[in-house]
């Protein structure tokens, strides 16, 4: 029997609650960055959270039409202004009333294509800014969190840009159903089937310890050293006080940190990924002792290469991630233009700061001491997608042999 839209909205809204954020009683959630569309969903969420033991449950709105309202009308002098009382109300709400946070990632992929880019630029790095604070947090399991998507008009009509405008959204809905395993018969049931098989491929390379990893693709041949003390991650973690989440829905990546002084070589990339309403494609990137001296693409140069001067760490890597070719995401064969999805249909790293709980003590560690072993710091964190049938990816070992860890894009052990 076939679910209605209805039931699989409220089996979404659980599994986001459940299995996304792992919600505890007693816990308060902060929704935020949820779409003016959502808010069917976000009913949805809020009354599942309730019924899971939260004491209070409230929503931070975001809106495309307000954002550019903003790009048309505001002083050309006021983009480094920030609403400092959003993110000062989830750090309050994360430090003193065990909170947690449930992000929704669902915007139009080209809303800035046409703003001024530096003023897009100006806005993107304040948010950073302002939210590097509450990312300290979240990049070290502090707190439990998680990130869903949800169909907006512009964004539907993006992906499938043929069809008519209901059918767009149903199309995406569908689709976003189907790679979030809602249309399984018990989904809390398949997901926990599927952290444990990505589980085994997290245990099998934890314990090969890897010096480095070779990568070739068309356009990409790249080594990337790893640090002593690094660990893969990835589907399902833990926060620091034990409560289990996925960050996350859906999820298809197990990933680490690299070196942020060991990468060499250039890579292609083979999605486009979206920062700040401006569509990066078909871009290069080329390495040395980790860092980026040369970056070109077809669409997005000057983004590009703006992210990459936000500061120090914004030219080095923070993230190696591993996707079989063969996910769900991937097997779709769809162009998301939302990193949320397309990072999970492909092999891919991020630019920027490394996550603390990708290295042993990670969490106890000073910036410098994390920096001394290896891992980057930077405001951004960027995720890009490099992966395709046609990457294959060797592991070094200590002693020097090489082995096949991804073969034509999908696991090779
Ligand atoms: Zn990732
Ligand atoms: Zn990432």
């Amino acid at each position: 029997m076939s679910l209605t839209f209805e039931q699989k909205l409220k089996n979404y809204a659980d599994l986001a609650v459940n299995i996304g954020v792992g919600l505890q009683p007693g816990q308060t959630l902060i929704i935020h960055r949820a779409p003016l569309e959502s808010a069917p969903l976000v009913r949805l969420i809020a009354e599942s959270a309730y019924k899971a033991g939260a004491r209070l449950v409230d929503v931070i709105w975001q809106d495309d039409a307000l954002t550019l309202a903003r790009f048309k009308h505001a002083p050309r002098d006021s983009f480094h202004e920030f609403p400092t009382w959003r993110t000062d109300g989830i750090l309050d709400a994360v430090l003193n009333r065990n909170g947690a946070t449930l992000v929704f990632l669902a915007e139009n992929p080209d809303l800035l294509a046409k703003e001024d880019p530096k003023l897009v630029m100006e806005a993107k790095t304040t948010l950073q800014k302002y939210m590097q604070e509450l990312r300290k947090y979240s990049m070290s399991n502090y707190y439990n969190w998680s990130v869903i998507g949800m169909p907006i008009p512009s964004w539907a009509a993006k992906v499938f840009p043929d069809d008519p405008p209901q059918r767009q959204i149903d199309k995406l809905w569908e689709l976003i159903f189907d790679v979030c395993r809602v249309n399984e018969p018990d989904p809390v049931q398949a997901w926990k089937d599927h952290a444990k098989i990505l589980a085994e491929k997290k245990s099998y390379l934890n314990n090969k310890k890897y010096r480095s990893l070779n990568y070739k693709a068309p356009g990409t041949e790249l080594t990337l050293g790893l640090p002593e003390g690094y660990i893969w991650q990835g589907v399902s973690t833990v926060t620091q006080k034990g409560i289990n989440f996925m960050p996350n829905l859906p999820t298809e990546e197990i990933f680490t940190m690299p070196h942020k002084d060991q990468a060499d070589g250039i890579l292609s990339s083979t999605r486009p990924f979206n920062y700040g309403g401006v569509l990066i494609d078909q871009f290069t990137l080329k390495f040395e002792n980790g860092r980026i001296i040369n970056a070109t693409a077809k669409t997005g140069e000057t983004t590009l290469k703006q992210l990459i001067a936000t500061d120090e760490g914004a030219s080095r890597l923070g993230e190696v991630a591993l996707v079989p070719h063969s996910s769900p995401i991937s097997r779709s064969n769809i162009l998301f233009y939302n990193t949320l999805f397309d990072e999970n249909a492909a092999n891919h790293l991020a630019i920027g700061k490394a996550y603390r709980l990708c290295m042993a003590e990670g969490n106890q560690m000073n910036d410098d001491q994390f920096a001394t072993a290896g891992g980057n710091n930077s405001i951004v964190h960027e995720d890009f997608m490099i992966g395709s049938g046609n990457m294959d990816i060797d592991g070094v070992t200590a002693t020097g042999d090489i082995e096949p860890i991804v073969r034509a894009g999908e696991w090779a052990f």
